[in-house]
């Protein structure tokens, strides 16, 4: 077999994806002493969508022992984001220094095969056995409880992996959400993403130059302009399907039409050539009734994905993947691996993309401003700045969301 020789039932944890959360929830595991395989259905490195990280991200890329990578890396060093509204007009930069002190203040523009290989490089310098080119078919249960999982290797031959523990990080895949039909629609949030990619897209000067540009568009949608390596631009558009496929279904001429309705994107644009395909997601949000069960978790966009506006899914992923691997390490070794034990994160977790539901449900409102918002509450600026910041778990939110609740209604979560 592929794992180092390894037979069947030598597992503690079995973790069905390689991407960020799959590869971190396996380090952590792997170190806390528990014997790790990721299972990671393609071959390293490969395209993903997903670019701008948020500066939270740097504890627990510092826990995982990636930050002297990330320092020498030649990914763009992003300080700040801007908003440009649909006539030109550009807010003041808001840079992250402005609340955060050292080096946090700035986090980094990734390219997402670069950064998931560095990732999945890490793990399996941490001890964990990676499976390349290895899809999880369905994962095994019996009497209730996840005993292991089923895979499709490149010869296609299914093969049987038993584990204590199997953590669900298939991404957009949901593996478990969709074999147990625990993943739904998240309730009034309906958006749709189409994006590629340019080189020699304008850049600003000087610390500016690794920005995220928000650029607003009609009906609430929104583009992101994000600087990556080698002089690429990755551009992408949001916005509701009824908005976006009003006239055509396909990707391309949809996004080239915004591109050009967008007038202050696209003059960043005029002297870029377009180096990849328009690529797109139709429906975006989605979460899953339970994220935990008996001897099974999931983590990152497995356990739920909302929107990009804030730019909080790698946190997320790993951060979910740190707080899901303290329980399974404890679980694992009280012997119980309950879905109470295991899944004693997901309260928090799930609090914590509560509070980001709420500010994808404002920014999305129509009738909504962050500007009258912070005229009626300034004393709520460093609770919205932390939540911009990815600040949104182990705290204390209520004020701030109730706060929001009186001028635009909390979505249902
Ligand atoms: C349009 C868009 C824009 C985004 N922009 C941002 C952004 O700017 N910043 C940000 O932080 N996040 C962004 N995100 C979100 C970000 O991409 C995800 O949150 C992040 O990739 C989640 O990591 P993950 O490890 O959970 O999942 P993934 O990165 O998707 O990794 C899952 C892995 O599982 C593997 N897999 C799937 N099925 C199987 C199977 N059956 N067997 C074995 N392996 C399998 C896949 O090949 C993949 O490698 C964006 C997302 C979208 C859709």
């Amino acid at each position: 077999m592929a794992a180092n020789g390894r037979t069947n039932g030598d597992y503690d944890v079995c973790v069905m994806g390689g991407g960020p959360a799959g590869t971190a929830a396996a380090t952590f595991l792997q170190r806390a002493g528990h014997r790790c395989v990721a299972l990671e259905q393609s071959t390293f490195p490969r395209y993903h969508i997903g670019e701008s990280l948020i500066p939270h991200t740097f504890g627990p890329l510092e826990r995982l022992g990636l930050l002297p990578k990330l320092r020498e890396s030649h990914f763009p060093e992003k300080f700040s984001v801007r908003f440009v509204s649909p006539d030109g007009k550009e807010s003041n930069p808001f840079y992250f220094s402005e609340i955060i002190p050292g080096e946090m203040s700035r986090t980094w523009q990734v390219e997402r095969s670069e950064f998931d290989q560095l990732c999945l490089d890490n793990a399996r310098e941490n001890g964990v056995d990676i499976c390349s080119g290895v899809a999880v078919d369905e994962v095994l249960f019996e009497n209730g409880r996840a005993v292991g999982v089923r895979t499709r290797a490149d010869e296609n031959k299914p093969r049987e992996i038993r584990a204590k523990v199997v953590i669900d990080a298939t991404g957009a895949t949901t593996l478990i959400g969709k074999q147990l039909d625990l993943r739904e629609h998240v309730p009034g949030l309906n958006k749709s993403a189409i994006w590629s990619y340019y080189r020699g897209g304008h850049r600003l000067e000087g610390i500016d130059g690794g920005e995220t540009t928000v650029f607003m568009i009609a009906d609430r949608g929104w583009f992101w302009y994000i600087p990556l390596p080698d002089d690429i631009v990755s551009v992408g558009i949001v916005a509701s399907p009824d908005y976006l496929f009003d006239e055509q279904e396909e990707f391309e001429p949809v996004f080239l039409r915004e591109v050009e309705r967008c007038q202050p994107l696209a003059q960043r644009l005029t002297k870029a050539e377009r180096t990849q395909p328009v690529r797109g997601i139709r429906r975006l949000a989605y979460r899953n009734r339970q994220i935990a069960g008996d001897g099974w978790v999931m983590v990152g966009d497995a356990a739920a994905f909302l929107d990009p506006i804030y730019s909080s899914g790698l946190f997320l992923a790993l951060a979910s993947a740190e707080l899901a691997a303290k329980c399974v390490d404890e679980a694992l070794k009280s012997g119980d691996i309950s879905a109470a034990r295991l899944g004693s994160f997901a309260g928090e977790l799930t609090k914590g993309i509560g509070v980001i539901r709420q500010l994808i449900g404002a920014f999305y409102d129509p009738t909504f401003s962050f500007r009258g918002f912070l005229e009626q509450f300034p004393d709520q600026r460093a609770a919205l700045i932390d939540c911009l910041v990815g600040n949104v778990l182990e705290q204390d939110m209520s004020s701030f969301q109730a706060a929001l609740a009186s001028m635009t209604p909390p979505p249902a979560w």
